[in-house]
């Protein structure tokens, strides 16, 4: 494996993905970029089944369920069934209901993704709660248009000062619409970490135990179709955001192959290396998932 800040000939590729058994794929500019899907991507993900590559689908995207997002997916000519998904969502349900077995969260994120925490065993609190002065356990914050108003901000705050935890689903910074570069809830969340002087938990990418959700979900599917028992170091992550993507999957053990179709570029990568501190490098560069899928196919 060598580092690299150059886009990989295909054979660097190959070499870089040697005893890959499975992968750890992305969505936003990896699968789908701006609503639409990416060139290819549908056929290398068929390409990856044929070849008995399991993946699972990694994604920060709190605005919808793995319902939801399975359904986008198949709109866009993707089968990708909701639990081969781990959502910012689903793994904020699944940490709240383990740190927090029974307990009270305010959740300011969309009716939809709220769903995630059905069946959890916690409370969520009603807007007119917070403000009856009901406690809560955790604030957990994802992306919405509609919750993230200054009054829920506000409850939320109001809450983490009188002791709860603030869960963020992602701290992501911004992300790519059809409109252009858009505001994340990575802002909102910096904003709370502000003003109330606590440090947020983030529960999605680029923290170790997202990606190890992902692998664990991987290892049980692999284990129950009679496979052998694979490693982290036989994963890699294919995404396209340098820092949540490949340094935390690196970070966590895994491989980190950057593709080129989404929010960093090549030159992005350079000054991700140059950086001092909080850079790297990803594993390989490739131009997009078609030709990983092509490397790993054979
Ligand atoms: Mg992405």
């Amino acid at each position: 494996m060598r580092p690299t800040d150059r886009v990989a000939a295909p054979a660097d590729l190959a070499a870089t993905l040697a005893g890959v058994r499975a992968l750890l794929l992305d969505m936003d500019g990896v699968l789908v970029g701006k609503g639409e899907p990416i060139r290819g991507a549908p056929e290398a993900l068929v390409r990856l089944e044929a070849a008995g590559i399991p993946y699972r689908l990694v994604t920060n995207t709190s605005l919808a369920s793995r319902s939801t997002l399975a359904r986008h997916l198949a709109r866009a000519g993707m089968t990708i069934p909701p639990e081969r998904i781990v959502s910012a969502a689903s793994a904020s349900a699944a940490y709240a209901a383990r740190v927090f077995p029974g307990g009270r969260l305010y959740v300011l994120a969309s009716a939809d993704a709220r769903t995630e925490f059905d069946g959890s065993g916690l409370r969520l609190l009603r807007h007119e709660e917070v403000d009856r002065g009901e406690p809560a356990d955790a604030v957990a914050v994802g992306d919405s248009t509609e919750e993230l108003t200054y009054a829920n901000l506000n409850r939320a705050f109001r809450l983490i000062m009188d002791g709860a935890v603030l869960l963020a689903m992602h701290k992501n910074r911004w992300w790519l619409t059809p409109e252009g570069r858009t505001l994340d809830s990575g802002a909102m969340v910096a904003g709370l970490e502000f003003a109330t002087e606590r440090r947020a938990r983030i529960v999605g990418k680029p923290s170790r135990a997202f990606f190890r959700a992902g692998f664990d979900g991987l290892a049980a599917e692999v284990h129950a179709a009679g496979g052998a028992r694979f490693h982290h170091g036989e994963v890699a992550m294919v995404g396209d955001d340098l820092w949540n993507d490949i340094f935390g999957a690196q970070r966590a053990g895994f491989r980190g192959i950057l593709v080129l179709t989404g929010k960093h570029s090549r030159a992005d990568a350079v000054r991700a290396a140059a950086r001092a501190r909080g850079g790297g490098r990803p594993d390989a560069i490739s131009p997009s998932i078609v030709e990983v899928a092509a490397a790993l196919a054979g």
